[in-house]
């Protein structure tokens, strides 16, 4: 039998225990929570080291077996942005050299998560003498090119270019994104796989739609529902825009599920738009995992309005809740979603296209709704976890 792996994870930025659905915890704490949890139950050791941003979080936590989540200090114990705790990566480094002293260190990989964590990774993966994998869900040169008025950072593009070289080996999440880091970081492409993520089908279960409804105290007209966090990049501004373009349900709500104090003043923005537009939207801020099939299932289709998405979770859970998907061609999408079977791809997201997409939806055109769910049925995390595993043997295999 195969010697089971400790792994040294780094999910610096964003603690993969945190709220989902807040200004940096989405789709990558997941991912972490989801494939370190598999990992664990397939007998391997996960330290996930993640920077600590709340006094009352205990130094180490044992959330699934074999799994830690290791809170090292580096700034204060608060929450702030993704530059700041960039310039506290020194810290961070000089207190987790004191906990590995105190406690040892013996990995057999490191595997990061984001550029931040990346930084980390190369350092101890080099240190330790074992492979480092990176997995960047997001990157800073796609940002660049969108328009959404927004720079990232020279810091961060030149810390992701380097990572994308000297790491042993990059997993994505898509093809799609295979291209781009061939394209935009002149990535090695024979050096990055590309591995789907899941979608726990255990959870996300269809419910009775007007059960769903009463239980969060929803009418019986159209509902389109839209789950992710608040920002630019997610297209809700656009959204707003289509829903008051709809000519066959012109009192479609629109609820949108995500958010929390960083984003109010965002979400007063839109709450102000949709009121001048006459559409009537509803923001719930974030609500916990656990809870979400029952807004799946409550709504008529489930919208994803974004520029760019390294994956897109939401979509998978969104299916396997048998509900449509009315999708911008992004992350996922494109391979799952069959136009007129299980929901409709729009090519961008101007208000025109997602408002000829979700008509479409909106009209019932759809043909089976078991199909909906069975389209996702080959994504699990479990699945996602052993590809994973196999990559980390293969360059365990070849010696890094
Ligand atoms: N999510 C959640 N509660 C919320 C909003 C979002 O649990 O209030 C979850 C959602 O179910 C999904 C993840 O956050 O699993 C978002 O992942 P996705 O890949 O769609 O977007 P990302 O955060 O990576 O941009």
């Amino acid at each position: 039998m195969a010697h089971s792996l400790d792994i040294a994870m780094f999910c610096i930025h964003s603690c993969p225990l945190g709220q989902l659905g807040t200004r940096d915890t989405g789709g990558m704490n997941v991912y972490v929570r989801e494939v370190s949890r598999h990992l664990g139950q397939m007998g391997h050791h996960v330290d996930i080291y993640t920077r600590a941003h709340d006094p009352y979080d205990a130094q180490v936590n044992s959330p699934f077996e074999n799994v830690r989540v290791i809170h090292i200090q580096a700034g204060p114990m608060e929450d702030m942005g993704k530059m700041a705790q960039y310039s506290y990566l020194p810290d961070f480094a000089l207190n987790m050299e004191t906990f590995c002293m105190r406690y040892g260190a013996n990995y057999d990989l490191v595997q990061s998560h984001y550029w931040l964590s990346g930084l980390m990774g190369q350092k101890y993966a080099f240190q330790w003498s074992v492979p480092h994998v990176v997995m960047f869900h997001t990157l800073g040169a796609i940002k660049n090119n969108l328009p959404l008025g927004e720079a990232e950072s020279a810091v961060r593009l030149a810390a992701e270019y380097d990572l994308m070289h000297g790491a042993q080996r990059i997993i994505s999440a898509t093809a799609l994104e295979k291209e781009e880091l061939g394209r935009l970081y002149d990535a090695d492409m024979r050096k990055i796989s590309v591995i789907p993520c899941g979608v726990n089908t255990a959870l996300f279960q269809p419910q009775d739609k007007s059960a769903a409804r009463n239980a969060l105290g929803l009418g019986a007209g159209k509902i389109i529902l839209f789950v992710g966090r608040i920002e630019a990049l997610k297209g809700i501004e656009n959204l707003i825009y289509a829903l008051s373009l709809l000519h066959y349900d012109a009192r479609a709500k629109l609820f949108v599920v995500g958010g929390d104090e960083y984003s109010r003043p965002d979400v007063a923005r839109l709450e102000t738009l949709a009121r001048e537009l006459g559409v009537d939207a509803e923001f719930s801020g974030s609500v916990a995992h656990g809870l979400l099939p029952t807004y799946y299932s409550a709504a008529d289709v489930s919208v994803v309005a974004s520029y760019y998405e390294s994956f897109c979770l939401v979509v998978l859970e969104a299916l396997a809740c048998r509900t449509p998907v009315v999708s911008t061609r992004v992350g996922v999408a494109p391979a799952v979603i069959r136009n007129g079977y299980n929901g409709f791809l729009v090519d961008d997201n101007s208000p025109q296209s997602l408002a000829v997409g979700l008509e479409a939806a909106l009209c019932g055109g759809l043909k089976d709704a078991d199909e909906i769910r069975r389209s996702v049925l080959d994504y699990s995390w479990e699945q996602t976890a052993c590809r994973v595993e196999a990559e980390y043997r293969g360059i365990l295999l070849k010696g890094g």
